[in-house]
């Protein structure tokens, strides 16, 4: 399921605001996450009151916690990426949420989202009691809309087709609600997250369809015998720990800031293009970009809109670039970027491409709108150097002429026959 709500601080945080995190938000989120945690309250309290106690239902809820308890301690020493994190919880929480009365799964997440936070990672405290309230509400609803359907559980067990289809869509519901819920908590805190690369890409559906998948089956096993979660447990343990792994080497791999690759990553992928561009004799260019006079927006507008700014050249460049180009962060205002198969006119025309496209950017701050320019060094594979390193040193020699010549151009590196200019006109087209 989707991990913790991911919320960045406003600008100007006053000192209560630094020990409530919560108060330094944008009121629309302030708003929304109360009106969550509030509906979550008022729920368990409802159903508190109207669940008959059986012993049989409080044994199989603490029975699936203490699973989903021994996931998160299994694959505790992996750690947890930093913002929206997935996990394999669902697994227990669908379960939970079919076998048992609409009570236990809005309770669910009260404990392990407890444990996350004392023994995992420690993140803001709305952000924790936000999760309970989005994955408490999620399941409560699935779990409300199943029973409608199947008020005897045991249907499902016995392999009824209408119990079954219900529960697959019970944890669709349960699926859509939760990212539904952490989305718009994220959109408020910043508008201009691009959701989509952060919820709903192709990695993301997989995952669902996976965690639906999961949990359908071990609410079916589960409710067959109570014992059978001793055999769903290492199955569900070693996928979420190879799930945390894959998310943690993207996140080492990622400039956090930009998104793009960061250097090192960056360095170990263009290396490896570079090995193949040269045994198979194709072209290769590498450019480094730099935005013009950024300390400037700095200097005039903070290092938040800076952010900002980085951000929105990041995605800019990403954008006007094809799948297989690589590029990287290279630190500070710098980005590095290797095209492979181009040749000297082409890498020249990308250049001018993003040159264009960057200067036509129009970030809002401070009810300004900010734009830039930026320079960019072009680097031709066996014209200007053989490895990876000659290629930066020429590309960065190439950027240096450019902003000596009056910034907000692309230059190659001087040599005896310097090829033709590419006008602004040609880069105008993709
Ligand atoms: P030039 O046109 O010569 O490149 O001028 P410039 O101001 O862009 O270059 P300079 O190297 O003088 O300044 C780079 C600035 O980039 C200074 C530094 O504060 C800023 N910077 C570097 N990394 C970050 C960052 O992550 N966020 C923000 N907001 N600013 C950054
Ligand atoms: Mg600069
Ligand atoms: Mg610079």
């Amino acid at each position: 399921m989707t991990g913790h709500i991911s919320v960045k601080p406003r600008n100007g945080a006053s000192a209560l605001a630094a020990r409530w995190p919560l108060l330094a938000q944008r009121r629309p989120l302030i708003a929304y996450l109360c009106g969550m945690v509030a509906l979550h309250a008022v729920l368990l309290a409802v159903f508190a009151v109207s669940t008959p106690f059986r012993w049989g239902d409080v044994f199989t809820f603490t029975a699936l916690t203490v699973c989903g308890a021994v996931c998160i301690e299994a694959t505790r020493r992996l750690g947890m990426p930093a913002g929206i994190a997935r996990d394999m919880l669902s697994a227990w929480w669908l379960p939970t949420a079919f076998l048992l009365p609409p009570l236990y799964a809005l309770l669910a997440p009260i404990p392990l989202q407890i444990l996350l936070q004392k023994r995992v990672r420690e993140t803001v405290l709305y952000r924790r009691v936000g999760s309970v309230a989005a994955i408490g509400l999620a399941g409560g609803t699935a779990s409300m809309v199943f029973h409608l359907g199947v008020p005897d559980p045991a249907e499902l067990t016995a392999g009824g087709v209408m119990a079954i289809l219900l529960a697959v869509g019970g944890a669709v519901l349960f699926t859509v609600l939760n990212t539904s819920l952490i989305a718009v908590a994220a959109f408020m805190s910043e508008p201009d997250t691009r959701l989509r690369d952060v919820l709903w890409d192709r990695e993301s559906a997989l995952l669902d369809v996976v965690e639906l998948c999961l949990g359908v089956l071990v609410a079916i096993a589960c409710g067959i015998n109570l014992a059978l979660l001793v055999l769903a447990l290492p199955p569900v343990v070693l996928l979420q720990r190879s799930l945390l792994h894959a998310q943690l080497q993207a996140a080492a791999r990622t400039d956090p800031k930009t998104g793009l690759l960061n250097a090192a990553a960056w360095q170990r992928e263009a290396d490896t293009e570079i090995v193949r561009a040269r045994r198979t004799g194709s072209a290769l260019a590498v450019l480094i970009v730099d935005i013009d006079h950024f300390k400037r927006v700095n200097d005039r507008h903070g290092h938040l809109v800076g952010d900002q700014v980085l951000a929105g050249v990041a995605a800019t460049l990403r954008s006007q670039l094809r799948e297989y180009d690589v590029i990287g962060r290279f630190g500070g205002e710098e980005f590095v970027v290797l095209l492979p198969h181009t040749e000297v006119r082409e890498a020249r025309l990308i250049a001018e491409r993003l040159r264009v496209r960057v200067g036509m950017m129009a970030i809002p701050a401070d009810d300004v709108m900010i734009s830039v320019t930026i320079s960019a060094g072009v680097a031709l594979m066996s014209l200007h150097g053989d490895d990876l390193i000659e290629l930066l040193a020429a590309a960065d020699l190439a950027l240096y002429r450019a902003k000596e010549l009056g910034r907000d151009q692309v230059c190659l590196p001087l040599t005896s026959a310097p090829p033709p200019p590419a006008s602004a006109a040609e880069a105008e087209s993709p």
